[in-house]
């Protein structure tokens, strides 16, 4: 039986991360991954495909719409959808090829194959060679997977989740999502700039549950005009498809009649099959993995990461739990600020955000100042057009220490990394204020959302 000092189960951007940090600790590590590609969800479905998709799409509008405002002239504008989906592929498997190199060079084993935990530091890998493996200990990283919804049934062509809506054979006519979250919007988005009607059924009487509302009130209007059109507080309580259509069944309305359908009512932890009952690991009442602030689960030598375990659902979330497990497994500080873990949501304008919302403060009694400036008054904005949307900057009365920071507004998912930075230093608005920013950038804007919190904004 080979013999490791850790076994990661999973070679997403948890799995793989910590797998790297732990051999440069200088563990003799193996990663088991089912799929023939290494980088999980994120990689190979998730985030990279989709945002190389949201970029084609944005400047297939953007060529079709607004490059004349420019002087650009550029004819007719026609789509070729399959150079598209290939590019797309070809980003997709160059960055899993990486991931194979970066293994190679932490000298990590690489398990082709379904890993299952029979014994406290013993895994088996179920695939085409079948073989049983120990470990000091073993990091659970298998990630998360769509969840189904009762009355829904996802056929893989008509009824999509994520994964086949990467990839549909031509544009949909017109495309119903069920769940107005991040991969909701973000694929309705790409789908609507290439021309399909999008339509959008949410249970909610809002988008984007958990950020900020404000933020997100602005954003809804955008994506309105830019197409969408949204049926807010409507369940959606059932899907049937006849030949090529599809009818999908609100509560309380007419069936809404459609060619596609995109389901992304959230996911839900992959932890099937992995052995939990043999071993007894924990879960809690929505099947996620029960860990300690070590990513200890309640069986010793077994932790877990990222998507199976509580938090947001994020690829950088998981990386940093993964550097943080292998450096407490190797003896180090490892540790995790979930104050400080950014969201961004990419659509056109992107929405970005870290810390507390205000919801979250006024429901905490917490008091604070706010700070907002919009990109109309920026000038690299106006130079880019694109001058939508605002930086949104929260600070607590007394102390100034920024409790949240929020954006809707061009690269508002490059720039909140200067907000995370602020808050992970325990920095005042006034430290932004007063931090020199380039002109002219985008940056500005959050240095003028700084000095608005204390009213004092230059350039309005
Ligand atoms: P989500 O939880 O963000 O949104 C799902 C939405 O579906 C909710 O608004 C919910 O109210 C709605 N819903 C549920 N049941 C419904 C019903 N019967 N009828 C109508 N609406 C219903 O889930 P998601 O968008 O599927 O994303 C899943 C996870 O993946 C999230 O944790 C998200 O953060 C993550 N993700 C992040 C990014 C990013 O960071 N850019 C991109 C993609 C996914």
């Amino acid at each position: 039986m080979k013999q490791h000092d850790l076994v990661v189960i999973g070679a997403g951007p948890g799995g793989y991360v910590a797998a790297i940090r732990a051999a440069q600790l200088g563990m003799n590590v193996a990663c088991i991954e089912k799929e023939g590609a290494l980088g999980g969800t994120c990689l190979r479905v998730g985030c990279i495909p989709s945002k190389a998709l949201l970029e084609a799409s944005e400047l297939f509008r953007q060529a079709k719409t607004s490059f004349s405002e420019f002087g650009i002239g550029v004819g007719e504008v026609s789509l070729d959808l399959p150079t598209m989906q290939k590019r797309k592929d070809n980003i997709v498997a160059g960055l899993c090829k990486g991931i194979e190199g970066l293994f190679r060079k932490n000298k990590i084993t690489r398990y082709f194959g379904h890993g299952r935990i029979v014994a406290p530091g013993q895994v088996v890998v179920e695939g085409d060679q079948p073989e049983e493996i120990s470990a000091r200990h073993i990091i659970i990283a298998t990630g998360s997977k769509s969840s189904p919804l009762r009355g829904v049934a996802v056929d893989g062509d008509r009824i999509a989740t994520s994964t086949e809506a990467l990839s549909f054979p031509e544009v949909p006519e017109h495309l119903v999502v069920i769940g107005a979250g991040v991969i909701g919007l973000e694929l309705g988005c790409v789908w609507s700039r290439l021309g399909a009607k999008v339509t959008v059924v949410e249970y909610l009487d809002r988008i984007l549950p958990g950020m900020d509302g404000e933020i997100v009130a602005e954003a809804q209007k955008t994506f309105q005009k830019q197409g969408l059109e949204f049926r807010l507080g409507r369940r959606v309580t059932g899907a049937r498809v006849e030949g090529k259509q599809v009818f999908v069944e609100c509560e309380g309305e007419q069936p809404l009649a459609c060619d596609r359908v995109l389901l992304a009512v959230g996911r839900i932890p992959n932890t099937d099959n992995l052995g939990l009952d043999t071993v007894n690991v924990g879960v809690d009442q929505r099947g996620r993995i029960i860990v300690d602030e070590h990513y200890a689960t309640t069986i010793p030598g077994i932790y877990a990461i990222g998507d199976v375990i509580a938090g947001p659902m994020l690829a950088h979330k998981a990386e940093e739990e993964g550097i943080a497990c292998a450096e407490l497994l190797a003896g180090k500080y490892g540790h995790v600020n979930y104050d400080a873990i950014p969201g961004v949501v990419y659509t056109e304008p992107e929405i970005a955000s870290v810390g507390k919302t205000e919801e979250e403060l006024k429901a905490a009694g917490m008091p604070y100042r706010k700070g907002s400036f919009p990109f109309m008054a920026n000038a690299r904005a106006k130079a880019l057009g694109h001058t939508g949307g605002r930086v949104k900057i929260l600070a607590h009365t007394e102390t100034d220490r920024i409790l949240g920071v929020h954006i809707i507004g061009p690269r508002a998912g490059d720039m909140i990394a200067e907000a995370v930075v602020a808050i992970e230093f325990g920095a005042t608005s006034e430290d932004i204020a007063r931090s020199s920013h380039a002109h002219p950038t985008l940056a500005e804007v959050m240095k003028e959302a700084a000095l608005a919190v204390d009213g004092r904004t230059i350039h309005m």
